[in-house]
């Protein structure tokens, strides 16, 4: 156990101040690697939300007035800002949600950087309208303006990547920020959100950690002008019904089921690094939402493909020590979506699946026996074969390194198994037939696809779901509203 001396306190960012949640209420933050409280954070209440709103509202105005390119001096010092602390974020997000420090280092704080960059660089995109000529004397044009207050409420697989999706546009287009992440992994959020207040005016931005109860709050204030949330489909579901009384626009990223197709004629080397180590197998325990979840194999090449895939699990998977650089795969995030996780791995042999692969938790599933990481929330990379896609592994999301794999004949087949689902997130589909690759593109019903690759995503790329996955994108436009105007000359 860690000594209490040991335990770290964060706080809200309220008005540019460093503040306690309202009655000192907190938050044990658990390390998910060994179990242990390592930090402490504001478990904010109602009254915290109206002070951050308060703030915001206060702020917004100024911020505002300032040109576009005023706003991105702001913006590009920040992107300079994090990579002076990238090591110090980097470790707070491997502590807090258990991605391993190999990605969160080496892949995510510079992701971060570019992103700030790149709202740095499309601050005028929120100033731009047309002009419409209506008759020799009369024309109308149109004008961007920032919405007001953003709400962004993050989840725990992904907290500082959400928070900066969700700021960096926000703030590129003229609006003041509130960011909410997850009562699970809060940690790195307030530490950003600290460090950015050290560039950005006070109010701009706040920062307050808390539960649904706080997320509530803040989306349904009739002052919040947009909310824009990474979650679950139930939150949501909560947060339609909360905001019915002062609608505003709602951003959704959800959750997924994403399939990853491989045909016969792929280059398979590609295609089992694709559906396993990039697919489902992540740093972060397929803790991702666009995890490749259900791999579907063309008959000829099934047995092949596995026998790959095993090796390959075999070979490049590390369960262990987050911190260590050599680990290739943390731990799941927080006791209750680990025991869902075990859950859904019996649920799948239970309806009639077959463990290829995996299987086992616990200590059970570290790569190397380490007694400081017994109590930590492990799962063995996990493989069920699975001949129905009417199975609940296959259709409600797991959200761990657990992937069920199909075969199956032809295209048409392949694209009926991909569809079937409510979710609609990503789809990867490998093959070296361009015309094939061609129709999936088409009928696929997803909002990202990627062919002989997977889940490359960027600031270059906008990234979003349809059906269940859910709509709108953390874009600059989706953070303007568009006033028309109309101007007779005489
Ligand atoms: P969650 O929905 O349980 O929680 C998300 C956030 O919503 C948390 O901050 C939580 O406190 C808050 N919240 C809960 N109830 C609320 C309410 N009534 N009003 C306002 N806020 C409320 O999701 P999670 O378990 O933290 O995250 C995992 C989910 O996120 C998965 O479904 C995953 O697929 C999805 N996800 C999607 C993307 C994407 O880009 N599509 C990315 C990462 C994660």
């Amino acid at each position: 156990m860690e000594t209490v001396s040991s335990i770290r306190e964060f706080h809200n960012l309220i008005n540019g101040e460093l503040v306690p949640a309202s009655f000192g209420r907190k938050i044990d933050s658990i390390n998910p690697a060994n179990g242990n409280v390592w930090a402490r954070v504001p478990s904010s209440t109602a009254e915290d939300a109206e002070n951050a709103v308060a703030a915001a509202k206060q702020a917004f105005p100024k911020w505002a007035r300032y040109s576009a390119m005023e706003r991105a001096a702001f913006l590009r010092q920040i992107g300079d800002l994090i990579a002076q602390h990238g090591e110090e974020l980097a470790m707070l997000e491997t502590n807090d949600s258990g991605w391993v420090i190999r990605e969160t280092s080496y892949g995510l704080i510079p992701a971060l950087t570019s992103i700030w960059y790149d709202a740095a660089g499309a601050t005028a995109i929120a100033s731009k309208g047309e002009t419409i000529q209506l008759s020799p004397t009369s024309f109308g044009y149109t004008l961007r303006e920032p919405l007001g207050v953003v709400v962004g409420i993050l989840p725990w697989n992904a907290p500082l990547f959400t928070f900066t999706i969700k700021a960096a546009y926000a703030l590129a287009a003229g609006n003041a920020v509130i960011i909410k992440p997850s009562e699970f992994a809060s940690v790195s959020s307030l530490r950003y959100g600290e460090i950015l207040n050290t560039i950005l005016p006070p109010g701009i931005l706040n920062v307050v950690s808390g539960d649904g109860e706080v997320g509530e709050a803040l989306v349904s204030h009739k002052e919040v002008n947009r909310v824009t949330l990474t979650g679950s489909g139930n939150t949501a579901k909560a947060i339609v019904r909360s905001t019915a009384q002062a609608p505003k626009p709602l951003t959704f990223e959800l959750g997924g089921k994403s399939p990853n197709i491989v045909f016969a004629d792929a280059n398979i080397e590609k295609a089992v690094e694709g559906v396993t180590t990039n697919g489902i197998f992540t740093g972060n325990a397929g803790q991702i939402c666009v995890g490749g979840s259900r791999i579907l194999i063309q008959r000829p090449i099934f047995e092949e493909m596995v026998s790959l895939m095993k090796e390959k699990m075999r070979e490049d998977l590390r369960l262990g020590d987050p911190l260590d650089p050599s680990t290739t795969m943390g731990p799941i995030a927080n006791e209750i979506q680990y025991n869902k996780v075990r859950n859904f791995i019996e649920i799948g042999v239970q309806e009639g699946g077959t463990l290829i692969a995996g299987g086992r938790y616990g200590e059970d599933a570290l790569s190397v026996k380490d007694a400081r990481f017994s109590n930590g929330y492990w799962v063995e990379p996990t493989l069920i074969q699975v001949q129905r896609n009417s199975l609940r592994i296959c259709q409600e999301e797991i959200f761990g390194p657990v992937a069920t794999v199909m075969s199956f004949e032809t295209e048409e087949e392949a694209l009926a198994i991909a569809n079937d689902t409510s979710f609609g997130l990503g789809a990867g589909v490998w093959t070296t037939n361009l015309a094939c690759a061609q129709r999936m593109i088409k009928t696929l019903q997803a909002g990202n696809v990627w062919v002989n690759t997977y889940r490359r995503v960027g600031p270059e790329l906008p990234f979003g779901g349809v059906k269940e996955s859910g709509f709108g994108k953390d874009s600059i436009l989706e953070n303007t509203q568009e006033k028309t105007c109309v101007i007779e000359v005489e």
